[in-house]
């Protein structure tokens, strides 16, 4: 627990000050909190900068940081894939335990990248997203300019299986 708490103040203050002054919102998803934070990927520290979203688990709650200039040009396709990939992460720990739904290599069917069992279920997720809620990111706190925001019963993370098992 101790240790835990150590390398979240490290975490933190290798993030602060740009990350948390940073454009975003908050979000309740399943009763995960979420904070997404729009950011340059260099800012990411905690995950590489090659990428596009990192999520940053803070004990139940969650840290998700996008790349600004990827999410905001993004067609509402991307965006909702980056977002509820991101979000899947989140759900994957406060919801599963990091049991990743039983995915092992089966993500594998969405690109190499998703091999893993903890990417392939947060992509796994994120199809589920699209799926249920097509591109509308208001469930999960984001509403895109002139758009009104609509509800929508989101995945159950617990009900994304592997695609093969499926
Ligand atoms: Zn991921």
């Amino acid at each position: 627990m101790r240790r835990a708490l150590v390398a979240l103040l490290t975490l933190l203050t290798a993030c602060a000050p740009a990350v948390f002054s940073a454009p975003g919102w908050q979000a309740v998803v399943l009763d995960t909190r979420v904070t997404v934070r729009l950011v340059d990927a260099r800012e990411f520290g905690y995950c590489s900068v090659t990428l596009v979203g990192c999520t940053v688990p803070v004990g139940r709650d969650c840290l998700v940081l996008l790349d600004r200039r990827y999410f905001l040009n993004g067609t509402p396709r991307q965006q909702t894939l980056l977002l509820a990939h991101e979000i899947g992460h989140c759900l994957d720990g406060s919801r599963l335990a990091y049991s990743h739904g039983g995915f092992h290599d089966a993500g594998r069917v969405y690109g190499a990248y998703y091999a893993s069992p903890v990417e392939g279920f947060a992509e796994g997720y994120a199809r589920a997203y699209l799926a249920a809620c097509g591109t509308n990111l208001a469930p999960l706190g984001w509403t895109r300019a002139g758009e009104a925001a609509a509800g929508c019963v989101i995945p159950d993370p617990r009900q994304v299986r592997p695609p093969s098992a499926s």
